[in-house]
């Protein structure tokens, strides 16, 4: 494994605010590479600004579930209303070249022994590893190392230790989670726009393959800002709402 310290960002939900603090942060810690696994838009009140945010920083960036949905790859029945109306809100606003990058983005991402998705390994797209069995079904799926995703905006970690044993842990906030060499990982560093973990602080990853270690990182941001910006957008109330709860 090459050595590098990464900054895993994903599931931003056109929260610029929350962007942000996280890039302001990442930019004081040494990181390598910025990886961001989807979800760039959808639910939030500035997609263009936080694709446009990304472009600038040139970051690898990976399709999400929502980013499909407002280009039209995805159904809109898989959403709940409340997403739904989200997503018809951002295709009427999105920009040309806002479409241009979400239509380039990859399903994957592959260094080394880390694959890098926004779901699942078996579903980039549509999966949510969120028990000890779907992670199971995604360790034998592929033969990763280190698989990082989002989606569920839920931080996490599931461990492999082979013959088909899986247990899963927090991760702590701003403690280094070790990764033994003898064992395989999926790791969640949970979402920067619109966390569901009952924290409403934004959150990321920093992944240090010398020091083979994650780290989850959390970082507090103005949420009344992008309340008010979504209420100005005339998004759902409830969208805004959630923000304050982490939920
Ligand atoms: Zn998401």
């Amino acid at each position: 494994m090459c050595q590098m310290r990464y900054a895993v960002i994903s599931d931003i939900h056109g929260n610029l605010q929350a962007l942000e603090v996280v890039l302001h942060d990442i930019s004081s810690r040494g990181i390598d590479a910025i990886l961001c696994l989807g979800d760039v838009v959808g639910y939030g009140p500035e997609p263009n600004e936080c694709i446009a945010r990304l472009q600038a920083e040139h970051i690898l960036t990976l399709a999400g579930n929502h980013d499909w949905a407002v280009i039209g790859r995805l159904d809109l029945d898989y959403f709940n209303p409340l997403a739904r109306e989200a997503i018809l809100w951002t295709r009427h606003v999105l920009i040309p070249e806002g479409r241009a990058f979400l239509e380039s983005l990859p399903l994957q991402h592959r260094v080394g022994e880390i694959l890098a998705v926004h779901g699942s390994p078996r579903n980039p797209i549509h999966e949510y590893v969120l028990d000890g069995n779907t992670a199971l079904a995604n360790f034998l799926f592929c033969d990763f190392q280190i698989c990082l995703v989002g989606h569920s905006h839920i931080p996490g970690v599931f461990t492999y230790m082979g013959e088909g044993r899986v247990a899963s842990h927090q991760l702590p906030e701003a403690s280094p989670f070790e990764l033994s060499p003898d064992h395989r990982y999926i790791l969640n560093g949970g979402s920067v726009g619109q966390p569901r973990d009952g924290d409403p602080r934004a959150a990321y990853l920093i992944l240090d393959t010398a020091l083979r270690s994650a780290t989850l990182i959390r970082l507090d941001y103005p949420v009344r800002e992008t309340q008010q910006k979504m209420l100005k957008a005339g998004l759902p109330w409830p969208l805004a709402e959630r923000l304050v709860y982490g939920l």
